[in-house]
This record gives structure tokens, sequence and C-alpha cells, in this order.
């Protein structure tokens, strides 16, 4: 059985404990996870059609047949620009009558919702999020694989990127050797638009990158991941030109002590809220609490953020095979900012980190 037949299999026994007829995936990210077809169709109907009795139907645009067909899904149907999506979806589903519907209440927009009831009258609707987002939580062996290489080009990407800073270079600049880098490597794209800020303006967490030269004595924050055969990476280092104020020596300090103290909290049984509260009680300990403004992280996998969030009131408890990143930061606003991002692997017995670019504090010469 392949992994994803696997999987299917999986949503059929859910379906049949929760007492659902039809299951209509239309995200790409979980159409790509049940399938393998990856396809980002716009405004173009997209849908994996699992029914309780019998096939599960894949639906994609006519100029998407050969790409779906390589991935090697028995049933497919294609729908061209004319087509009525929903004629053919009722010609494999039939005329029912249909009691219960999982759709991607996330996902689906109010119109598709509309359509979708032109075949399936007065079902009621449940979130097949609650099972798909639940699966995805753990990593298999062959998703881990993948994702360790897409955590190494983002440790290459990264490490290009440092060694391109130069006292006058924009911060656009540094972008453009970061993303071909990741590409030179294998990575399908970036994982999110890459973000290098240099002096005051690391100290906006999401900042956008532009024309601002880096100067001497400024940091210079660099997020960026890759997307490697589906799956992300996710990785931030930042760096100080020229010698480091007391300061910034302290700020970086403090946020690599909690980047540690984070991955030391993670393992199988704790509570997620655990991780954040160790990097987030040493920071707010060294006096930087209020400079520390959003969760230490997210889970990482076929999207940049999914489950867990890592997060303060997160009672879920860690489990081997699930992927996150945690990644304190304290910004101080006029002085700059320091964020430092690895993404990590629950295992069995305790921690694997992914990343591996060095975490000591990079002081670049000014040249
Ligand atoms: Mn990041
Ligand atoms: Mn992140």
């Amino acid at each position: 059985m392949s992994i994803f037949q696997a999987r299917l299999s999986r949503v059929r026994e859910w379906m049949k404990t929760t007492g659902v007829d039809v299951t209509m995936v239309t995200s790409p990210p979980n159409v790509f996870y049940l399938t393998g077809f990856d396809c980002h169709p716009h405004e173009r109907f997209m849908a994996l059609c699992v029914q309780a009795t019998g096939e599960a139907t894949l639906f994609v645009p006519a100029l998407e047949e050969e790409e779906a067909k390589k991935c090697g899904f028995s049933s497919l149907v294609t729908i061209s620009d004319t087509d009525d999506p929903m004629e053919k979806v009722r010609a494999v589903v039939g005329e029912g009558p249909f009691a219960t519907l999982a759709v991607e209440k996330q996902h689906l927009t109010v119109s598709r919702y509309e359509q979708l009831q032109t075949v399936f009258g007065g079902a009621k609707s449940i979130a097949a999020e609650e099972l798909l987002l639940h699966m995805r939580l753990q990593k298999d062996a062959a998703e881990i694989a993948i994702m360790k290489k897409a955590a190494e080009i983002a440790d290459r990407a990264v490490e290009a990127g440092i060694n391109a800073i130069a006292v006058g270079k924009t911060e656009a600049e540094i972008v453009a050797v970061i993303e071909s880098t990741m590409k030179a490597h294998g990575a399908s794209k970036a994982s999110f638009s890459t973000i290098v800020l240099s002096g005051e303006k690391s100290a906006l967490p999401h900042g956008s990158p532009g024309s601002r030269t880096i100067q001497p004595g400024d940091f210079v924050l660099l997020d960026l991941g890759a997307v490697y055969e589906g799956y992300c990476s996710d990785i931030t280092r930042t760096v100080v030109v020229g010698e480091p104020t007391e300061q910034q020596r302290e700020i970086y300090e403090v946020v690599l002590a909690a980047n540690l103290a984070g991955i030391a909290a993670t393992r199988p049984g704790q509570p997620v809220k655990a991780v954040d509260a160790a990097a987030r009680d040493l920071i707010t300990e060294r006096g930087y609490g209020e400079y520390f403004n959003h969760r230490v992280g997210h889970g990482l996998g076929i999207e940049v953020h999914e489950f867990p969030s890592i997060h303060g009131k997160n009672e879920q408890q860690l489990v081997p095979g699930m992927v996150f990143t945690i990644e304190p930061g304290v910004y101080v606003p006029e002085i700059g900012g320091v964020r430092i991002e690895d993404d990590v692997l629950v295992t069995e017995d305790g921690v694997e980190v992914l990343t591996s670019y060095p975490k000591e504090l990079q002081i670049l010469p000014v040249k």
C-alpha cells in the first residue's frame, strides 16, 4: 500500500466512525498530502472527493491533467474552463441523499460552499480539518527525510546570505543571494517572502526588506525558508556588522539562551506550552519580556505555519514526529532586534534540531 493509499484509508476510517457520506478536500496542501499532486489551481475548481463507499476521485482543471496523471491517482476527472464543475461532481457522487458532508471549512469560500450545496442538498457539513490537520501533525519517516533536506538548504542559504553582507549593500541584494542559493540547491521556491532587515528595521518582526543599505553597527536579521519536495523549512539568524555594543551583546545572549532553553524543554510527553514558557521566562527574567511579543514557534510541514502552535496556552502534548520552529526574539525599537529560529523534530526520547547553521554571535568585519 502506498503512503497515499494508507492516508486515504485513514480518511475512510474517520468517515465511518463519524458518519460522513462524502469528504471534499479542496485546499492544495491537503490534496497534496493525500494524493502527492502539488497544484495551485487559483480560482479553478480542484477537489479530492472521498466517498464512504467506493472510490476516491480527484477533480483537476483540464490543463493540469498531465501533471495529475504523473501522481498515479487512479480516478481522475478533468474540468475544462467551460465545464460546470458541479455537474461533474454530481456525475460521480450521484443524487444522494447525503446526510453529512465533510469540507474544509477554513478553506472553502462561501460561494464554493453554495455551489456544493446544489449537489449535496441539505447535508450537514462538518470540518474535515479536524482529521486532516491532526494527521499532518505527526510526520512519518519519508516526510522527515524530506524536511531534513529542506532544513539543509536553508542552512546553506543563510550562510550565503551572511557571506554576502557588506556595508553599503541593500537588504534586497542579500535577499536575492539567499533566494538564488536556495534554488541552486534544489528548492522549488522560498517557503515565504525572504526577510533581511538591518539596523533599526531588525526590530520589526515581520518587516519587509528594501533599499536600506547596511551600516557599521547594524544588527542584520535574516529569516528564510526553502520548499523542497513540497515541504518547508524556516530559519532565522541575526549577525552584527562591526564591534557590537554592550546592549547588542546582551540582547543576543538573552535570545540565544531562550532558543536553547526552548529546545531543551522539547521532549515527548511535555505540554506544548512548556516550550513557550522555557524560552519566554528566560527573556522575562532578563528584563526583556516586553520586547518579545509573539509566540515561540509554529508547526512546520507542507505549510510554513501549521499545527502545533507553540504558545503559552497550548496544553497539547508533544509527540514524536511533530516538527516545529523555536524562534524567540527581542525587538527593541530604534535599537534593533534579534531572533534565532531553528526547526526541531520531536523524537522518541527527546529532540533533534534540523537546522544547523551556527548560533554564536557572528561579528562581521566592516568592509
Ligand atoms: Mn522564520
Ligand atoms: Mn517561523
